[in-house]
């Protein structure tokens, strides 16, 4: 069985919700399929919420107001028969009564996060009834009774695997399983979720609780490039990646998901497909388990980067330095991306400048500092092997005629990163495009 997730722009309007539901049932086969909320439902929904926080229902019932519009517009043009406008209003009329209960009431995130769970409980039971609307055997399969995280928010896979086994053989044989992303119950049994963006995590968690033949995550763009378009002329998309080079990419706001997002798959080696809604034929990307021996997949590049450079003659030939060091950018709960060392000085680069004023004075103590600030990561990712010959040149050789700050190679057999200034940006991913790929 495969599980296909798809987002809020794609369950956007009626006519998405129709494409969905003609995509999904196009070839017969039985499948899980886990809706986001229609896109906007979420903020809106966190809105009400800081309405009511202040103890403002009347800000809230504007909000309100406003969304019970856009559904009831939705249900107006999903469906073409009365009984399922009266099924889908009363559904979701009872859902918005629920959300105005909350007005004058004691409101903490306990509350906020029963009414955040709203969006794909209607996103949901809108594609149910459509489903049923054009024939289709379907069943709602209710995250709340099977989607559980435990005290420290992680999944709780053994609840998850049996119960979500009971919901699907207490509806043997449907053709299409539909179920919420995003909500779950905590380990004391209330309403809780994900966190933003988690209808990825519940997808990748749903598909390893049912050893799905491969996940497929569906947006409104088209997979992953190998470099950026927006600054190189003929990116292709990058057919396959291996878990390791996704979660390396993903730190650069490539198109991915994020890798504790796909850590269930990965768990159960189940490739994870992103694929495009607009253009559902399109092959996408793949991420699995699968190397292609000395292939460079991709560059990426990360703005907004400050290096801190730490020179002191104390770091030659001892011990303790670097780990003084990195407390200072503990002291502040400030991660560090890249680090470079010599004999006598560590390079690092982080990309949240917040308390870089802070970190410098008490590096200080140690060393000379410098700081450059507005410079750029610049990755390349592909199975690079120390072992393998030649990748290095060619990314040096690349970069000839690029200032390059920081190199760093050897973290992973994934990933070189170098640094260089925000003006040498386009070029480095031009220069590197040519000799790459
Ligand atoms: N609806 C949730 C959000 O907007 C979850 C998701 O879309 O993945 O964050
Ligand atoms: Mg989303």
């Amino acid at each position: 069985m495969k599980v296909l997730k798809f987002g809020g722009t794609s369950v956007g309007s009626a006519e998405r919700i129709q494409n969905v539901a003609k995509l999904i049932v196009e070839d017969g086969q039985s499948k899980v399929v886990v809706l986001s909320a229609m896109s906007g439902t979420t903020n809106s929904l966190l809105e009400i919420s800081g309405y009511y926080r202040l103890q403002n229902a009347v800000g809230a019932a504007d909000v309100i107001n406003r969304l019970q519009q856009k559904y009831a517009d939705t249900i107006n043009q999903l469906y073409s028969n009365e009984q399922s406008k009266v099924d889908a209003t009363k559904i979701i009329g009872e859902i918005f009564d629920y959300i105005r209960s909350f007005a004058n009431h004691p409101f903490t995130i306990f509350e906020e996060r029963c009414i955040v769970a709203q969006g794909e409980l209607m996103s949901t039971n809108l594609m149910n009834i459509y489903l049923k609307e054009i024939g289709v055997e379907v069943a709602l399969l209710p995250a709340l009774e099977y989607m559980r995280i435990d005290k420290n928010a992680e999944p709780d896979f053994k609840y998850i695997e049996e119960h979500l086994k009971q919901q699907l053989e207490a509806n043997p044989g449907k053709l299409i399983y539909v179920t919420q992303g995003f909500i779950c119950r905590n380990a004391y049994g209330e309403i809780d979720n994900l966190q933003r963006g988690g209808s990825d995590y519940s997808a990748s968690i749903v598909g390893a609780a049912v050893r799905a033949e491969e996940i497929q995550i569906w947006t409104d763009i088209d997979g992953m490039h190998n470099n950026d378009p927006r600054f190189v002329e003929g990116t292709k998309p990058v057919r396959n990646l291996n878990f390791d080079e996704a979660a390396e990419l993903a730190y650069f706001g490539a198109k991915i998901l994020h890798p504790t997002c796909i850590t269930p798959a990965r768990m159960y080696n189940i490739p994870v497909r992103l694929l495009n809604t607009m253009q559902p034929s399109a092959p996408g990307t793949m991420i699995s388990n699968q190397t292609e021996a000395g292939k460079i997949k991709a560059v990426a590049a990360k703005d907004g980067i400050t290096s801190i450079r730490i020179k002191s003659s104390r770091m030659l030939l001892a011990y303790g330095f670097m780990s003084q060091v990195f407390e200072v950018f503990d002291r502040y709960k400030t991660s560090v991306d890249l680090v470079t060392t010599s004999e006598v000085g560590v390079s690092l680069t982080i990309d949240n400048p917040k308390k870089l004023d802070e970190i410098v004075n008490d590096l200080k103590k140690f060393g000379s500092v410098t700081v450059d600030d507005d410079m750029v990561i610049i990755a390349v990712v592909g199975d690079m092997k120390w072992d393998n010959l030649g990748f290095e040149s060619r990314v040096i050789e690349a970069m000839a005629d690029v200032p390059v700050r920081m190199i760093s190679y050897g973290g992973s057999n994934y990933n070189i990163s170098m640094l260089v200034k925000k003006e040498d940006k386009i070029k480095a991913l031009q220069n590197l495009s040519k000799n790459l790929f």
